[in-house]
């Protein structure tokens, strides 16, 4: 009997395979492949069900049932058995349908005379396109055999779909990859960009799903893994002298790629007559689907190794890849599932703007994209299946929206806001070079973040007067290694000589909690924004920091040199901190290098506890930046990296507006410079919030700069100081109503 449907499975993708090839498009090709279904199958009915969208799908064609009822019928996602079968992605098989539990009687199909139910999902690597069903009047149960053939014939419909084969004059349906689509992420990087789409991995195509050669398939699934596994052992021993977790990872990973199991079941569907390739994407598709089920972590990350290996795979037997592929377009929107950082800087600047599936406000691509001034949307989910090379896109990074294909309304409404955001630009740039003259007569500096060489080019385009903080360790986080003591030396030459003589406040390595250097055994720690992280780090192992600040010393030679330490939460941790920093300049002199011209050394306030350390503190430290990042975190213990919680309160919140005044008093008592150089200062309202205070510098990014400057200089921040502690006096959890309120009713704001 196996044998017997074994033939006719492969009869039946061989009448397919000619359908595929034939001229006839669209809705009759989809009606060639119902009636040949049903015929080869012996049944009497066969219909294709179809997403219209997310939740409806629509009966595209049929054998047996009334052909009225063709792009009439339509069901919602769990609906009757067809709407089940598409909601699990499992098959049914019943020999008494209208006795089924959900099953939902049709008049217009006339179905009601059909007894036995047949039902698969039409899916592609885990993404939902229809249901394909098979019905007959007598009340038997399909074989195994029977369920297999049309679980093979579902892939490769999936897979016609996928090219468009539906697709023609006449036909109801539209393609796949052809509507607009409108996706809601989250907010990496503002801005807008509209540009077209170039996957970072490119969707493999397979073009010939059906083969009739299953001896010629079998030698080429066999080459083809054994180059994978090849591959797979030159990883390994590439990383042999890497660490042992990674290593754990990677010999799972050969496990999966010598699975006797999985080979066993891609040359059954070969020998079924799928061709290699196909075989590959089915068990992937099962793979995939099995994912979407599995809770565990560890499974999950398995099933997602095998996912990857899948993908090795196809692209070697298909040719595709990514040294194959297409050419990127003029103005390309990077398309990824997850990037690294060290993959993202090699695109560069080249990129209008990234969407990703996963990826987190704080993952180290963002930070890049951030330092890049690139619209950024994560967490963008279905984007990598949705998009395909070329398309055309537009990147809302202000709301976190991304319009894939969109419709005209949508283009001409994008575009006037891009419009809109460069005539703001123009204006930023027509008071570039003045002064942050607020309309009471304080100036208050404005400067920029920066973390890259790339970032340099900023400091004369943006007009910001300096660097108020470099972010040092992205040259750690972006490299598989750690970086030697004379490429950072180098690198800070190259950022002074850049700065012109423009002050550069270069904060030594910040790492721990969210970032996590690539060649470091990350530490398991229950909490780890609150864990060992930045100084702490710097303090318990001083080798790196010594490190980095001869690095510093060595860059500098005979010019002025600004650094400050990161996280300091008590006095003595910024004793210690100096201590290091004497040392080395002795050992440096010592060791006949020219030292700076001077040395300014602050400390960043990134702990409440830092606001009450005792003034001999203030007294001793050359300057204070307030990482308002961080130190909003802490002050009211909402993760920063976590969705739920990190817009929960608002920074114009009068409790922590009046930390803030703690640290603007502290500071005058003890002549010291502050700075706020945390994303707030970016954000104008807080600003300008943060200057009527008393905050005297704001370090931003660079697009921040015209839009803060501006509205600094169209106020009287002694105003706005008087509506911030008036709403503190009448007891409002937050001033920013009255601060907008008050901005409003100023002469043209
Ligand atoms: C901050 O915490 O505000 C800050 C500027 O540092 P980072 O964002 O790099 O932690
Ligand atoms: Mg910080």
């Amino acid at each position: 009997m196996a044998e017997r449907m074994e033939t006719e499975s492969r009869k039946l993708l061989r009448r397919l395979r000619d359908t595929m090839a034939s001229d006839v498009a669209g809705q009759a090709r989809l009606d060639q492949i119902t009636h040949l279904i049903a015929d080869s199958m012996g049944t009497e009915v066969c219909s294709v069900y179809l997403f219209r969208d997310e939740e409806t799908l629509e009966l595209c064609a049929t054998e047996g049932l009334k052909p009225e009822a063709v792009h009439q019928t339509r069901m919602r996602l769990g609906e009757g058995l067809v709407g089940r079968v598409a909601r699990t992605g499992q098959l049914v098989n019943t020999p008494d349908a209208p006795a089924a539990k959900g099953f939902r009687y049709m008049p217009e199909t006339g179905e009601e005379r059909y007894s036995s139910f047949l039902g698969v999902p039409i899916q592609r690597l885990g993404e939902k396109l229809g249901v394909l069903v098979v019905q007959s009047r007598d009340a038997r149960e399909f074989s195994e055999d029977e369920q297999y053939a049309l679980e093979v014939v579902a892939m490769v419909l999936a897979e016609m779909t996928e090219l468009g084969a539906f697709i023609g004059e006449g036909a109801a349906l539209s393609a796949r990859h052809q509507q607009a689509v409108l996706l809601r992420g989250t907010t990496g990087q503002e801005g807008a960009a509209e540009g077209h789409v170039w996957l970072h991995e490119p969707r493999v195509v397979v073009a010939n799903p059906i083969s009739d050669d299953p001896q010629t398939e079998l030698v080429r699934l066999t080459e083809a893994v054994e180059q994978l596994r090849v591959g797979v052992d030159r990883m390994l021993e590439m990383s042999l002298t890497g660490d042992k977790d990674q290593l754990q990872v990677l010999e799972a990973y050969r496990m999966f790629a010598n699975s006797k199991g999985w080979m066993r079941r891609m040359e059954e569907d070969i020998s079924r007559g799928l061709s290699a390739e196909a075989a590959v994407e089915k068990e992937q598709s099962q793979a995939r689907a099995r994912m979407q089920q599995v809770q565990d972590a560890y499974l999950r990350d398995r099933l997602s190794d095998l996912d990857d290996l899948s993908n090795r795979l196809l692209r070697i037997l298909t040719g595709q890849g990514s040294e194959t592929g297409a050419e990127m377009p003029p103005d390309p929107i990077l398309i990824a599932r997850n990037i690294g950082p060290g993959e993202l800087l090699d695109y560069g600047r080249k990129l209008r703007g990234i969407v990703l599936e996963e990826g987190s406000v704080g993952s180290h691509a963002a930070i890049v994209a951030r330092a890049l001034a690139i619209p950024l949307v994560v967490h963008a989910s279905r984007i990598t299946t949705e998009a395909l090379n070329g398309d055309h896109i537009m990147v809302d990074g202000d709301q976190g929206v991304v319009h894939l294909r969109p419709d005209d309304t949508v283009v001409s409404a994008f575009r006037d806001k891009i419009a809109m955001l460069a005539q703001a630009q123009e204006r930023f740039s027509s008071i570039r070079d003045k002064p942050a003259e607020t309309r009471c007569g304080r100036i208050i500096g404005m400067h920029m973040n920066a973390g890259l060489m790339a970032d340099l080019p900023s400091l004369e385009n943006s007009g910001a007067e300096g660097v108020g903080l470099f972010r040092t360790e992205l040259q750690f986080l972006v490299r598989n290694q750690m970086p030697k003591r004379s490429e950072l030396s180098a690198l800070y030459a190259r950022v002074l000589d850049s700065a012109k003589g423009k002050r550069v406040v270069f904060r030594t390595l910040d790492i721990g909690s969210d970032k996590v250097l690539p060649y470091m055994k990350p530490n398991d720690e229950p909490n780890p924004a609150l864990g060992w992280r930045a100084i702490r780090v710097g303090l318990d192992k001083p080798g790196v920091m010594r490190m980095q600040l001869q690095a510093l010393i060595r860059a500098a030679a005979g010019r002025p040199l600004t650094l400050m330490f990161p996280f300091i939460a008590q006095f003595e941790e910024y004793t210690a901190a100096r201590a290091e920093l004497d040392k080395t300049i002795a050992r440096e002199e010592r060791l006949g290098h020219v030292l700076p011209e001077s040395i300014e050394i602050g400390a960043m306030l990134e702990t409440p506890s830092l606001a009450f350390a005792p003034k001999k503190f203030f007294d001793e430290v050359g300057f204070l930046s307030i990482g308002g990042n961080d130190l909003k975190q802490f002050f009211f213990a909402a993760d920063r990296e976590n969705e739920r919680v990190r817009r929960r309160y608002d920074t114009l919140n009068v409790s922590f507006l009046s930390l803030i005044d703690k640290v603007v008093q502290r500071c005058r008592e003890s002549n010291t410079p502050l700075s706020f150089c945390g994303e707030d200062a970016g954000r104008p309202i807080e600003a300008v919030c943060l200057a009527a205070i008393g905050v005297e510098t704001l370090s931003m990014r660079p697009a921040s700069i015209g839009p803060v400057k501006s509205l600094l200089r169209r106020v009287n921040l002694d105003e706005a100081r008087e509506i911030i502690w008036d709403a503190r006096e009448r007891g409002e959890q937050s001033v920013r109503p009255a601060i907008v309120e008050w901005l409003r009713s100023q002469n043209g704001n």
